[in-house]
């Protein structure tokens, strides 16, 4: 295996980390950890945001960077008497990626293997072997040979239900493949950003966030809009990748390695065309290369930060990757690495003046 870097390290924490949407405790520790060493001070909102503050200038305009914390993952309802567990999903989900995929519950007695089961093909009718399984027909099988010792292992209802999957660096070293990059990778911006402008000068105050709940309706980020009361709003988060067989340009153009993507239009939001603008502004200037994309489904953190109060001029950047919501996605080192560019470069520029031209253009 390749020999893990200082940034490989901290992607492989972020996204080892377990947390889905209510239980982003471990996460949250973990970019505590990273974000603290560039950060003035640390705060949480009610729900468990982390909110960490970089002064600039004090009586500068306040700039949100925030990525989320959860992945999207199960939780346990039930366990039935011969101990497999029923589980409800949390966040979106196409059943044709669950079935034989390895998971760890969480639990008060600590972390406990389990696989989601299905049928061998042998038993399969030809029919049977055509259709997918519905979610609600799947289960979980832990090794328990009954309810009580499930219960033994200490499975309890409302425990947390991950994705399994171990950090890889591929053969091409800067095709990385993990899980949760959903949205690690937008944690991981935040903490990258914060440390660029360490030793620098920027007009403003920043503000790196971990939201929470995302995946279940961009519900942390208001939380810590709320707190923050943001004069600009980035969210970072992960796009779509439309690089892979049987994806028409049509339905996502952009493509991996070629530059993080500004996302024009998605459910949640209409980008603000002023900051729009001047962050493609930036981008030309320093020859950083960023793809546009729009995505009738879906949305970013952006999307309830920019109708919060009395409104944030936002605008989501992603980075393209496949596979999302899955087991396992892939993205490119140089489109990370170039969206911490762009966006420090942006926030060094963000002044009042700036941020006052922005809003009304
Ligand atoms: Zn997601």
């Amino acid at each position: 295996m390749t020999k893990l870097d200082e940034t490989l390290t901290m992607l492989k924490d972020l996204t080892d980390a377990k947390g889905i949407p209510g239980n982003e405790r471990e996460p949250r520790e973990v970019m505590k950890k990273y974000i603290t060493p560039y950060s003035d001070e640390i705060s949480y909102d009610g729900l468990g945001s982390l909110i960490a503050k970089k002064e600039g200038n004090p009586n500068g305009p306040k700039i949100m960077i925030s990525g989320h914390l959860d992945e999207v993952g199960f939780m346990v309802t039930q366990i039935d008497e011969k101990g497999f567990l029923r589980f409800q999903t949390v966040g979106g989900w196409w059943s044709q990626v669950m079935l034989a995929q390895r998971v760890t519950v969480v639990t008060s007695k600590g972390d406990i293997t389990g696989v989601i089961g299905s049928k061998p093909p042998h038993i399969l009718s030809p029919e049977a072997r055509k259709k997918p399984v519905e979610i609600k027909d799947m289960f979980i099988d832990i090794g328990a040979s009954s309810r009580e010792q499930a219960l033994e292992f200490g499975v309890k209802p409302g425990d947390q239900i991950v994705p399994y999957f171990e950090f890889t660096v591929m053969n091409n070293e800067k095709m990385l493949l993990a899980k949760a990059w959903d949205n690690r990778i937008g944690c991981a911006i935040a903490i990258d950003v914060l440390k660029y402008l360490k030793n620098e000068e920027h007009p403003n105050m920043v503000y790196g966030v971990g939201s929470v709940q995302e995946e279940v309706g961009l519900r942390g980020a208001k939380t810590a809009a709320t707190m923050i009361k943001p004069d600009i709003a980035i969210a970072v988060d992960v796009g779509i990748a439309g690089d892979t067989p049987g994806i028409s340009e049509k339905e996502a153009l952009s493509k991996m390695g070629k530059g993080p993507q500004i996302i024009l239009y998605d459910a949640s939001m209409v980008s603000h065309k002023g900051l729009r603008d001047f962050v493609v502004g930036v981008a030309d200037e320093l020859n950083v290369p960023y793809q546009f994309d729009a995505i009738a489904g879906g949305g970013t953190d952006a999307g309830s930060i920019h109708i919060t109060l009395e409104g944030v001029p936002s605008l989501a950047i992603t980075i393209a990757t496949r596979y999302i919501h899955s087991h396992a996605g892939i993205l490119h080192r140089d489109d990370y690495e170039n969206a911490v560019k762009l966006i420090a470069e942006v926030i060094k520029r963000l002044d009042q003046e700036t941020v006052n031209k922005i809003k009304f253009d």
